[in-house]
C-alpha cells in the first residue's frame, strides 16, 4: 500500500556526506551515528549505504537498537552502545559483538568481570554521560576511548578546554583508539580528530557549522499528496483557529502532512513548499496542511508536492533544531531510497 506521504532518501547524498567527513576527518577513522532510527531515516537502511561507501563504526544509544543492525554488519566492523550497559541488558551484551561504551563506576563494575573489550566515554565537562578522568579503568579491554564536545557548533574556549582535559586523561589510560569528535567538532580541525571521528548530523544532510556550507548535501526530502483543491473567497479564514484570513480570494490545496509526521506547528505560517512558491496558509494541522497554490493552477488533487526541508532553514522557520527535525519525522511516511 502507498501512504499519501513520503520521504525521498538520497543514498548518494548520505554517501558523499560520510566521504566528506572522512576527508576532513583527516587520518582518522570516520565513523557513524544511527542512533534514534538513523535519525529518523531509517538505520538498518542507513547502515547498508554507509557500509557500502566504506563506513566501519557505528554508534546507536541503546542495545535495542544495537539488535536492529547487529545481524547486518559484517565481521569487520564494529558497533557501540552509547549508553552503556545496565544489569537488564548484561544477557543481550554477553550474546553480542557491540561493545558497551561505559560511562559510570557502577558500569565498569559490571562489565570487568565478563573481560570482553569495551569502550569508555570520559566526561570532559559536559556533565552528562561518562566517568572522570582518573576514575578507576583497571581491568577493561578498552577499544575506543572517548569523550563527548558540548559545544563545537560554537567558536567557544570549552572546546580547547575538552580537548586539553581529553588529552591528558587520555594518556594515561591503555585503549586501542581515540575518539572526541561529532559532525561540529569535525570542522574544528586535526587536533579534534584522534583515531576515530563519530558524525552523525552531517551525514543526514545537517549543517552544523559554516565550514560545511556547500560541502554537505541534502539527504532527506519531504513529498506529501494533494487531498482537496479549494477556493478559498476573499475574506474567509483557514485552519484551526482561524489564524489566516484571505484579503484576496486564493486558491488552496489541504495536503497529507502534519505534526504527528513531524511537520511541526512551528511551521504554521511560515512553512513553505515547491521550492517557495506555495506558501502554508494558518497552522500546521495534525495531519494537514494548506498551501496557497493561487499561481500554479496546474496542481490538482493527488499531485504529489514536495515540502521544502532545507534543514538549517527549516530550524529557523520552526523554532527546533535540525536534529528534532529528523529525528521526528514519523512512521506514516514511507521511505523511499535512490
Ligand atoms: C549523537 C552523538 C554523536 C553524533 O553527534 P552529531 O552532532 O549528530 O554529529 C557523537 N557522539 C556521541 C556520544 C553522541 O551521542
Amino acid at each position: 500500500m502507498t501512504a499519501p506521504l513520503r520521504l525521498r532518501l538520497d543514498r548518494g547524498g548520505l554517501s558523499a556526506n560520510w566521504r566528506w567527513l572522512q576527508a576532513q576527518s583527516g587520518h582518522a577513522a570516520c565513523g557513524a551515528a544511527v542512533k534514534a532510527n538513523g535519525y529518523g531515516l531509517g538505520a538498518p537502511e542507513v547502515v547498508q549505504h554507509l557500509l557500502a561507501a566504506g563506513c566501519r563504526d557505528f554508534f546507536v544509544a541503546t542495545w535495542a537498537e544495537a539488535a536492529e543492525i547487529e545481524p547486518i554488519l559484517p565481521q569487520d566492523a564494529s558497533l557501540s552502545v552509547l549508553h552503556g550497559v545496565r544489569e537488564e541488558d548484561i544477557a543481550q551484551a554477553m550474546a553480542s559483538r557491540a561493545r558497551p561504551v561505559l560511562n559510570t563506576a557502577q558500569q565498569v563494575a559490571r562489565w570487568r568481570p565478563t573481560g570482553k573489550p569495551c569502550d569508555v566515554m570520559l566526561d570532559t565537562g559536559m556533565n552528562r554521560l561518562g566517568l572522570a578522568p582518573g576514575e578507576d579503568l583497571s581491568g577493561l579491554k578498552i577499544h575506543t576511548l572517548m569523550s563527548h564536545l558540548a559545544s563545537a557548533d560554537e567558536d567557544v574556549p570549552q572546546n580547547m578546554q575538552q580537548l586539553d582535559l581529553f588529552q591528558s586523561a587520555a594518556a594515561t589510560v591503555p585503549a586501542q583508539r581515540l575518539s572526541l569528535a561529532n559532525s561540529a567538532g569535525i570542522c574544528l580541525g586535526a587536533a579534534y580528530h584522534f583515531g576515530l571521528t563519530r558524525p552523525g548530523l552531517a551525514l543526514y544532510g545537517g549543517i552544523p557549522r559554516g565550514e560545511a556550507v556547500g560541502a554537505i548535501q541534502p539527504v532527506v526530502g519531504l513529498e506529501a499528496q494533494v487531498l482537496q483543491r479549494r477556493v478559498l473567497p476573499i475574506g474567509q479564514s483557514i485552519g484551526y483557529n482561524a489564524t489566516y484570513t484571505a484579503d484576496r480570494a486564493l486558491e488552496v490545496a489541504i495536503v497529507n502532512i502534519g505534526y504527528a509526521d513531524g511537520y511541526v506547528r512551528g511551521f504554521s505560517g511560515r512553512g513553505t513548499a515547491g521550492g517557495g512558491r506555495l506558501p502554508l496558509l494558518g497552522r500546521v494541522s495534525m495531519d494537514l496542511v494548506a498551501l496557497d497554490v493561487s499561481a500554479t493552477p496546474d496542481i490538482a488533487e493527488g499531485d504529489w508536492l514536495s515540502i521544502d526541508f532545507h534543514l538549517p532553514d527549516a530550524a529557523r522557520q520552526s523554532g527546533l533544531s535540525q536534529y528534532e527535525l529528523l529525528t521526528l519525522l514519523g512512521h506514516r511516511f514511507d521511505r523511499i531510497w535512490a
